[in-house]
């Protein structure tokens, strides 16, 4: 009888370890960031960890919503969005929490991340001046604020100041130069517009190609893209603000839910996603810099030669956001 009793306890222990283990190797992220540029990574991480990771992929603000709709039964371990002024917005909403993690620490500079910790940059970004190669010399191009001098009457081309990416860009000029002398370079780019701004950066690029403008802003990405698929379009870039604070860089990043269920597993892949081995990976897939500093871009990016970024921490892109917004709408910014 005592036998049977002890047989009985011994493989309940086992199936309780075996069904925790189970629960515990798994973790659920959402993701604003596309499925084939962020499923390679989970794959290298499952083969490595034996690890599972389920994701959902959606835009940022219907994933945040259903996060904070979902609440306290969210099976959200992870979230994973473009741009700082996103990742600020859900910090601030009470979806994230803090993680203390010496590697991430390490891995990722203080100013590409939350100074609360509840995000962390991953990937970055940078939002800089494009030009034609036909029509300008890179030695007639400077500042952003340059761009909102007369020469540039009738030149610029711009995307529309809604997406997110502008309103960030606007957002770190504001912490950079203040409002009053924001507000005058951003109602010098209306000015010296030749168009109506666009709805994507491949389009300004394309304009500019096309000779409908000669300077623009975009996100080197999209130039990347631009390349690959036609090699001799006349556009190239050019690296802005370099004798003062640099060129202005965003995130894509990640952030633990406040309700994870796999809090340590979920900080083991950010820590995992930090690293030497899957910062290449993450970068290179969409044409990106690396967070980690010990890290070097793909070759094809390191091409466009390297330059000095501006420090200021990412998280004011979401901080002066509204402040932006208001900011661009005075200077009838569309
Ligand atoms: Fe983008």
């Amino acid at each position: 009888m005592r036998k049977k009793v002890l047989t009985v306890l011994v493989t309940l222990v086992l199936v309780f370890q075996a069904v925790s283990v189970l629960y515990a190797s798994e973790v659920v992220v959402y993701s604003a960031r596309k499925e084939h540029l962020i499923k390679p990574l989970f794959d290298a991480y499952t083969k490595e960890t034996g690890v599972k990771i389920r994701y959902l992929t959606d835009k940022a603000g219907p994933l945040m919503e259903k996060i904070r709709a979902e609440g306290k039964n969210t099976p959200a371990d992870l979230l994973i969005t473009v741009d700082a002024g996103n990742l600020w917005y859900a910090a601030k909403s009470g979806i994230l929490q803090s993680v203390s993690s010496e590697v991430l620490d390490r891995n990722v500079p203080d100013y590409l991340r939350d100074p609360e910790k509840r995000w962390f940059g991953l990937s970055v970004r940078a939002r800089t001046i494009v030009y034609s190669s036909e029509r300008v010399k890179s030695s007639e191009l400077s500042t952003y604020e340059a761009l909102a001098g007369p020469e540039w009457k009738g030149r610029l081309c711009l995307r529309t100041s809604k997406k997110v990416y502008n309103q960030s860009l606007v957002a770190m000029m504001i912490a950079e130069h203040g409002v009053q002398k924001s507000e005058a370079i951003v109602k010098g780019w209306v000015a010296n517009l030749a168009a109506k701004p666009f709805s994507n950066d491949t389009k300004v690029m394309q304009a500019i190609a096309a000779g409908q403008c000669d300077v623009g802003i975009v996100n080197t990405y999209y130039y990347g893209r631009l390349l690959k698929k036609d090699p001799g379009v006349p556009v190239s870039i050019f690296w802005p603000d370099q004798e003062g604070n640099g060129v202005h860089v965003n995130v894509s990043g990640a952030g633990l839910i406040k309700y994870s269920k796999n809090k340590k597993e979920a900080i083991k892949l950010l820590d995992w996603l930090s690293s030497v081995k899957a910062q290449s990976l993450f970068a290179d897939s969409n044409m990106e810099y690396p967070v980690n500093p010990s890290v070097d871009p793909h070759s094809s990016v390191a091409a466009w030669g390297s330059f000095k970024k501006n420090i200021i921490n990412v998280s004011k892109a979401g901080e002066l956001q509204t402040e932006a917004i208001k900011l661009m709408d005075r200077a009838k910014y569309k």
